[in-house]
């Protein structure tokens, strides 16, 4: 927390606003449009909400096709099913370790044969690092098939000069606990299209329409933002910035310290993008260090020390058992390598530099 959060609770209680409306939603709304340049933007009660209502504006429904990033958290995927869709998984490639440009072509065109293209492309920004936006929506523009940009983990992060999540049809962030800033609990839809901004609001608020009585012609959801926990946001996102600083700094300590080891390497920052690095993840290669991912994060999990490995690709999943995958390449699946070789290291923003050393020393004693 940053100091301000109770500032605006203390306003929602004085002013009886415990309710999902009030002043907080709507400025919080407002400042999150504001700050990452977007029309719109409609606050829900998590980021997983944001993308089901996302795929429910583009009309997702039983059978229906959607592809998603592979290398990503369940939740990416989760709404596709609860609409009855079927998700077809794209691999990563290297660069940035997100969405392949070359893997999503290949999917297009055979969808296309096929005449059952995919109703919306879900494509996700993993750890604060931006898709390869300009070569993934040019396909998807080709096709006309629209994107929802998974930004859960990218707030504050830009691509080009532009913020990210900002780049699809819709965009969305969340507010997790585990996120760069939190509401506790909470999402965000962000649209230049006000009108669908609009849409979702009123999807999320149980479809009620404009009538004295209560009035319903649409199955709708009760997915909004509590006024207190927008009241958080708005003091989170005062500090947005300096959050980006703090982990930023986190991973260049890291790099700086175990970058030059032979068979280290950090996940890439695309030229001309910039990461909020919400986590420090690291690929390790067990030829030449031979101590594999796994090992390491024991020898770190005996010292108190949590890692984790990178996301489990989604095609490798049980719950997606028999859906389509297409690799970067048949004989190179680059979200499986990642996967065997990377590892996520602790990287709160208030990490202090004693507790950063604590860690990179582990790590260094167990390379030997
Ligand atoms: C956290 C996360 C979500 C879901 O957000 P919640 O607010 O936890 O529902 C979706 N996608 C990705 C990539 C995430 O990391």
């Amino acid at each position: 927390m940053s100091g301000n959060e109770q500032k605006y609770i203390d306003e929602a209680f004085e002013t009886n606003w415990i309710a999902p409306l009030g002043k907080n939603v709507d400025e919080f709304e407002k400042e999150v449009a504001k700050y990452n340049g977007t029309a719109g933007a409609a606050a829900m009660s998590s980021g997983t909400a944001a993308i089901h209502i996302a795929l429910e504006l583009l009309d997702v429904r039983q059978g229906d096709i959607v592809f998603c990033s592979s290398l990503t958290f369940v939740a990416s995927a989760n709404p596709i099913y609860y609409l009855g869709g079927e998700p077809v998984f794209i691999d990563s490639e290297y660069e940035t370790w997100n969405m392949s440009p070359v893997a999503l072509a290949r999917a297009m065109e055979e969808a296309q044969e096929k005449e059952k293209l995919p109703k919306a492309v879900v494509i996700v920004n993993l750890y604060g690092q931006s898709a390869k936006m300009d070569e993934l929506m040019a396909i998807c523009d080709l096709y006309g098939v629209p994107v929802i940009e998974d930004a859960a983990e990218s707030l504050g992060s830009y691509y080009k000069g532009k913020h990210s999540g900002t780049f699809g049809k819709f965009g969305i962030f969340s507010f997790n606990g585990n996120k760069i800033i939190t509401t506790s609990g909470g999402g965000m839809l962000v649209s230049n299209d006000v009108g669908k901004v609009e849409r979702a609001r009123f999807l999320a608020t149980q479809a009620r329409e404009k009538a004295r009585h209560y009035q319903h012609q649409t199955v709708g959801y009760n997915y909004r933002m509590s006024n207190i926990l927008a009241g958080i946001g708005r003091a989170q996102l005062e500090v947005l910035d300096d959050r980006v600083k703090a982990r930023r700094a986190v991973f260049a300590r890291y790099e700086k310290a175990l970058g030059g080891i032979e068979g280290i390497s950090f996940m890439p920052e695309l030229t001309g993008t910039y990461s909020n690095r919400w986590l420090t993840a690291m690929e390790v290669d067990p030829e030449k260090l031979s101590v594999t991912a796994n090992e390491l994060m024991d020898a770190l999990e005996k010292e108190n020390i949590e890692a984790r490995p990178v996301w489990k690709p989604l095609h490798m999943q049980p719950l997606f058992e028999g859906c389509k995958f297409y690799a970067h390449a048949d004989d190179d699946v680059v979200s499986e390598r990642l996967f065997a070789r990377g590892i996520c290291l602790p990287s709160g923003s208030n990490m202090t530099v004693k507790e950063q050393e604590r860690v990179i020393q582990v790590i260094r004693e167990r390379l030997g």
